[in-house]
């Protein structure tokens, strides 16, 4: 057996310690003589594992008891429309647009009442994060929506935008769990986790309690009220219950380095590396501004796309794998989550030198 480095920007690279332990697990989920694949979701043993999840998580959150956790399914792109569903009581909410994510939410939106893009970073292919400090917010909004981490274009809100007073909704799916976090700040925070928390088939919703109400757009088909899966703890029906016992297992895994800001410091840390030789370099350029990189997608390019292509290649060669740019944007991007060690970036950075002396 021989793992690569995956840099995939999802599905993504996950523990080698939780996939070890899930192999272990496999055949026989601690004396159950079964595979948690195998066991009904409503035993006592899957319901400690759903329960042990949610509690990891809010202890690693720091998530305040009038916020509920959900464990769903639809990906991040189904809650495009359940936000709105659930929350767009005056048929208004305002989005700001810095990538490709945060405009497909606000297509959906435009569904079902109106949604004002009240920024956006469009006009330089989105390689930045737009001033949110006094925008012109709607009186009547319902939420002010963000993408936090644009994953396609490596950018990342450092502060959050002045909302207003109104509620803050925020997806955060390659960002999740990446550094500490104020809950408190938002009234909706997702993720579909199969960016740095867990495998594809669960997305996570944290939301104020406030908001999780009977009262959603007319024809909101059950499955798609907050308050249906609220009322059942992520258990009206069958849940992702494979992918929520991984997610459980990486809670944990994120407990056991020490917690977001342990998390942070190794990220930053991570990300130092391939920045300060990408700032350094002749031959390749970050495509992001410098105060709205992310520590978690790293978007770079040669400037030339045959040697583009030549780079991805060899790199895949040299067991530094998925690092073709996004296919709307080309050149290269690194995606470094939580789980991709340390050794993996120094690996690439060097791999990086070699490739521009022998081509630069
Ligand atoms: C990947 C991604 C999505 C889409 O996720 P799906 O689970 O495939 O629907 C949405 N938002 C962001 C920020 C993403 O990175």
């Amino acid at each position: 057996m021989s793992r690569v480095y995956n840099f995939s920007a999802g599905p993504a690279v996950l523990p080698e310690e939780v996939l070890r332990e899930a192999a272990d697990e496999m055949l026989d989920y601690q004396g159950s003589g079964m595979s948690v694949m195998e066991m009904s979701h409503r035993s006592k043993t899957y319901d400690n594992i759903i329960k042990e999840a949610e509690k990891d998580l809010r202890d690693i959150m720091n998530i305040p008891d009038n916020y509920k956790v959900l464990f769903l399914q639809g990906g991040a792109s189904q809650q495009f429309a359940m936000i709105p569903m659930n929350l767009m009581k005056n048929k208004v909410a305002d989005y700001i647009i810095t990538g490709q994510w945060a405009k497909k939410a606000w297509k959906e939106a435009q569904i079902y009442g109106k949604a004002n893009a009240i920024a956006s970073s469009e006009d330089k292919t989105f390689s930045y994060i737009p001033d949110c400090s006094d925008l012109p917010i709607s009186e009547d909004a319902d939420y002010v929506y963000i993408c936090e981490n644009n994953t396609i274009y490596g950018t990342k809100f450092k502060t959050l935008p002045n909302t207003k007073g109104k509620t803050l909704v925020a997806d955060v799916s390659s960002c999740f769990l990446s550094e500490p976090v104020d809950v408190t700040k938002y009234g909706l925070i997702y993720g579909g986790v199969q960016k740095n928390v867990g495998p594809a088939g669960v997305v996570i919703v944290i939301i104020r309690e406030d908001l999780i109400t009977e009262d959603t757009l007319p024809m909101t088909p059950t499955m798609l009220k907050y308050k249906t899966h609220a009322d059942a703890d992520s258990l009206y029906n069958t849940p992702p219950a494979y992918g929520i016992y991984i997610c459980g297992k990486v809670f944990k895994w994120i407990k056991k380095m020490g917690g977001l800001s342990k998390m942070k410091e190794i990220n930053e840390k991570k990300a130092k590396i391939l920045y300060d030789f990408l700032d350094g370099s002749k031959l390749f350029k970050g495509t992001v501004e410098k105060d709205s990189r992310s520590l978690m997608n790293v978007p770079f390019v040669t400037g030339n796309e045959e040697l583009d292509a030549k780079f991805v290649k060899e790199a895949a060669a040299e067991g530094l794998v998925s690092l073709k740019g996004h296919r709307t944007v080309g050149g290269m991007r690194a995606s470094i989550y939580n789980a991709m060690p340390i050794e993996g970036v120094e690996k690439l950075v060097e791999f990086m030198k070699k490739f521009e002396k022998e081509n630069g």
